[in-house]
Formats: C-alpha cells, sequence, structure tokens
C-alpha cells in the first residue's frame, strides 16, 4: 500500500486493506476565519495533521476530510463556509453509512473544530452503533489535550489563541502571519466556563453570534478570544506529538 489516504486508492486497494483491517480515520474540520493571521482552514489542517501522523504510524486508512463544520457565528467575516448542524449530522452519518457496507466497522472520528462540532457528531455517532452496527470513537483534540495543555501552560480554549496556532507554527508555519496577531485575553464569565480543563460549574455551551463577534471586532481589532501572541512552535510540536501519542491509542483499542 503506497498511502493510508483513502482516496489514493483504488478500490481494489481498498478491498484488500478490509481483509486485514476495518479501521478507519475521519477528519472533521471547518473552514471559518481565524484572525487576520491565521488560515481559514485551521481546524481541519489540525485534524488532517494528527490523522495524518497517526496513520503513517499504524497504518490505518484515513477518509477525506470533512472541511467543514459548525460555524455560525464566524460568518461575521468572509471565507467562512458554516454549515447548518442537521445537514453535518446527516453527511457524517452518510459517510459511515458507506463505508460500514463494505467491511469498515472501527471510526475514529477526530475533530479539529472543538467543542462546536461536538453535539452533532455525537448523535451522529449514536445512530452509527446502533443502527449500522459499528463502533465510532469521538477523538476531539481539547478533550484529549487537556493534560499537555495544563502541563504546557496554555491559557483557557478560546478562538484562534495559543493552543491553535501554536499547532499551526508547528504544521503549517507558513499559513500563520504572527505579527498581524492580537491579544483579546479570556473574559471569565460569571458560570460559563467552557474549556474542558475547567472544573468549576458552567452552563453548557451555544455558539455566539455574529453581533457578539462584531462587537469584539470593533473592541479589539480582531474576532480572536485568547492570546495567540504567546504561541509557539516548539509548543505545538509536543501538543502534536501528545495528540497522536493518543489517537495511536486509541486506535490500538479498536484493534483488540
Ligand atoms: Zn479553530
Amino acid at each position: 500500500m503506497s498511502t493510508n489516504w483513502l482516496y489514493r486508492l483504488s478500490w481494489k486497494e481498498v478491498e484488500t486493506y478490509l481483509e486485514t483491517d476495518s479501521r478507519i480515520i475521519i477528519p472533521v474540520g471547518s473552514t471559518e476565519q481565524h484572525g487576520k493571521f491565521a488560515p481559514l482552514g485551521t481546524d481541519t489542517l489540525a485534524a488532517v495533521a494528527v490523522a495524518q501522523d497517526a496513520s503513517r504510524r499504524t497504518g490505518v486508512l484515513v477518509a477525506p476530510p470533512l472541511w467543514f463544520g459548525w460555524s455560525p457565528h464566524h460568518l461575521v467575516n468572509p471565507g467562512t463556509i458554516s454549515i447548518r448542524a442537521e445537514i453535518l449530522l446527516e453527511l457524517l452519518y452518510d459517510m459511515l453509512d458507506s463505508l460500514a457496507r463494505h467491511g469498515f466497522t472501527n471510526f475514529v472520528v477526530v475533530n479539529g473544530h472543538r467543542i462546536v462540532n461536538i453535539a452533532w457528531m455525537q448523535i451522529a455517532a449514536e445512530r452509527a452503533q446502533r443502527r449500522l452496527k459499528v463502533r465510532v470513537a469521538l477523538f476531539d483534540l481539547a478533550y484529549m489535550s487537556r493534560e499537555i495543555s495544563s502541563r504546557l501552560g496554555f491559557g483557557a480554549i478560546g478562538h484562534a489563541e495559543e493552543i491553535e496556532i501554536s499547532h499551526m507554527l508547528h504544521c503549517h508555519p507558513d499559513l500563520v502571519n504572527l505579527k498581524l496577531a492580537r491579544d483579546n485575553p479570556h473574559k471569565d464569565q460569571d458560570l460559563y466556563h467552557l474549556d474542558p480543563r475547567d472544573s468549576r460549574d458552567s452552563l453548557c455551551y451555544v455558539p455566539t453570534t455574529v453581533e457578539d463577534l462584531r462587537r469584539v471586532a470593533q473592541e479589539t481589532g480582531d474576532t480572536v478570544s485568547g492570546r495567540p501572541r504567546r504561541s509557539s512552535a516548539e509548543k505545538g510540536l509536543r501538543y502534536h506529538q501528545h495528540l497522536v501519542k493518543r489517537l495511536e491509542q486509541i486506535l490500538e483499542q479498536m484493534n483488540r
């Protein structure tokens, strides 16, 4: 097998793969604004980078990435493409259904769009497990990096903050222009703390509004939440290695 990307293989090669393996990784991200200094594809590129490196080490196939996520709030800036959550749910389910038909039974969905994509992914995964009798693991970059993010001293999860920008500086430094980045330190909100590392009582997540983000842009000069200027490629590398190792562990568990 020359590569682990499904789209590069013939159906015959996929058939051969299925004789000995039933696992596949599906990277999912978004196409949405990430400030004036980072690419619209940040979330998808992050999921793809982790999926690709874990695939190289395990030989597990990677499905074509889903470049879109649920991003209604990020429509504040041009280039953002937001797909409705109910459509994304059906899209992911149809991907799982198609692949399950020929023998894929163990799926790991790698989510680079963090908390916003999780709700519809959970519904699609539950439906697939019940109807298709397959196993679907949801591997979210934020939930799966709580330990390393604390060790690296990363601040709370926001948007285009030091966590995902460090990761981009490691994976795609040519696509980030940190000179244009402005910090917008996370404002603590009463009883609303969305970082998976936070242990305080919190309301559940609801995507913010375009109007809210427009206000942020007026006040701070960009639509960012967090401190991207603290990003570094070195931290990004350690964060990336941690995620790849965790993904390998999940793939190994699914092989038993
Ligand atoms: Zn992002």
